[in-house]
């Protein structure tokens, strides 16, 4: 027995959220079809989340729910990726837990996949930006910067909100990488992509997770991840320093003390980035090559288990 159409929430302190984003989400299906399956991913939760969906698992026999506990944190792009290897939907949505992203928008773009054969995902982006001008440029230049150092086209205004056939994320799914960075892997894996404008909400309850640092952290993870130029980097740098050295040592020929301790001091900066940049990839295969799990759960509940998928 199949499923029309899966969607996928990420869940990490959603305590407020996650009843109002069923009874929304229900709404919105309503229009659209009733073979569909919801599948909240608690990632961790230090609030009240799993209780909530625990209840909402328990009090909704008649719809198709599941609930993935993780056994800790693991980070939104586990989520989605445990998501993906549950949905069984022809369709498969990403949205978020916190109705920020309209559930409205998943039958939107549903309807685009059910009316185009040969698109193969729709992706929605946020059609006003409503985080600080700062923000917002730094993103458009990072991901100007990592499209041209990998090739691959990054766009800056896309999110994780999309609806896929079934085919994209069983290829999704396929790729094994521990680190990952969903805005490459949704470009890297190709297939037609059309996109759609949505309107962001205010967040109903709860706060997000990211902050500065956290976006700095994910905009290296994305860089190490799609480009292996900053491996090269160091070998350009040393070339032009071997030839900026040449000249300096001519032109301060007789100025040796000045000469000596600032080359040490400057040639040291460089040997210690260039070693900082070869460990930062160093550390991510060392992560990949032990092999260990994007996500451990420690619980699954599904509807699965006493019956058929509603239709
Ligand atoms: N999320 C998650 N794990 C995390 C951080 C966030 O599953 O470690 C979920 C979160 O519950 C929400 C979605 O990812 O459903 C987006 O997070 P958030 O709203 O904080 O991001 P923002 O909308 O501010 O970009
Ligand atoms: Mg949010």
């Amino acid at each position: 027995m199949s499923v029309k159409h899966s969607l996928i929430v990420p869940c990490y302190n959603e305590e407020g959220n996650v009843e109002n984003f069923l009874k929304e989400t229900k709404q919105a299906m309503m229009s659209y079809t009733d073979s569909y399956e919801i599948i909240f991913v608690n990632d961790g939760s230090k609030d009240g989340t799993p209780k909530k969906l625990r209840e909402i698992f328990s009090e909704n026999k008649d719809m198709n729910i599941k609930v993935i506990n993780f056994s800790r944190n693991f980070g939104k792009e586990a989520a989605m990726y445990a998501g993906f290897t549950q949905a069984k939907g022809e369709y498969i949505t990403i949205i978020d837990a916190d109705l920020q992203q309209d559930p409205k928008y998943a039958v939107e773009m549903a309807k685009i996949l059910d009316s185009d054969p040969d698109c193969d995902m729709v992706a929605a982006y946020q059609s006003e930006r409503k985080e600080g001008k700062l923000i917002s440029l730094c993103k458009s230049k990072f991901y100007g910067l990592i499209s041209k150092m990998s090739g691959i086209d990054f766009v800056s205004d896309a999110s994780d909100f999309r609806t896929m056939r079934r085919c994209v994320a069983d290829t999704i799914v396929a790729l094994p990488e521990y680190h990952r960075f969903s805005k490459g892997i949704f470009s890297w894996v190709g297939y037609n992509t059309v996109s759609i404008p949505y309107e962001v909400r205010e967040r109903e309850s709860g706060e997000t997770k990211w902050n500065f640092k956290k976006l700095l952290a994910y905009a290296f993870e994305g860089i190490i991840a799609y480009t292996d130029k900053p491996l090269k980097f160091p070998l350009y740098l040393g070339l032009v320093m071997l030839a900026v050295s040449v000249v300096l040592g001519f032109i301060n020929l007789f100025d040796y003390f000045y000469q000596v301790s600032t080359t040490v001091l400057f040639v040291g900066g460089l040997i210690l980035i260039s070693q900082g940049i070869i460990g930062a990839y160093l550390g991510k295969v060392h992560t990949q090559v032990k092999d260990r799990p994007i996500f451990i759960a420690k619980e699954i509940l599904t509807y699965e288990d006493n019956q058929e998928p509603h239709n």
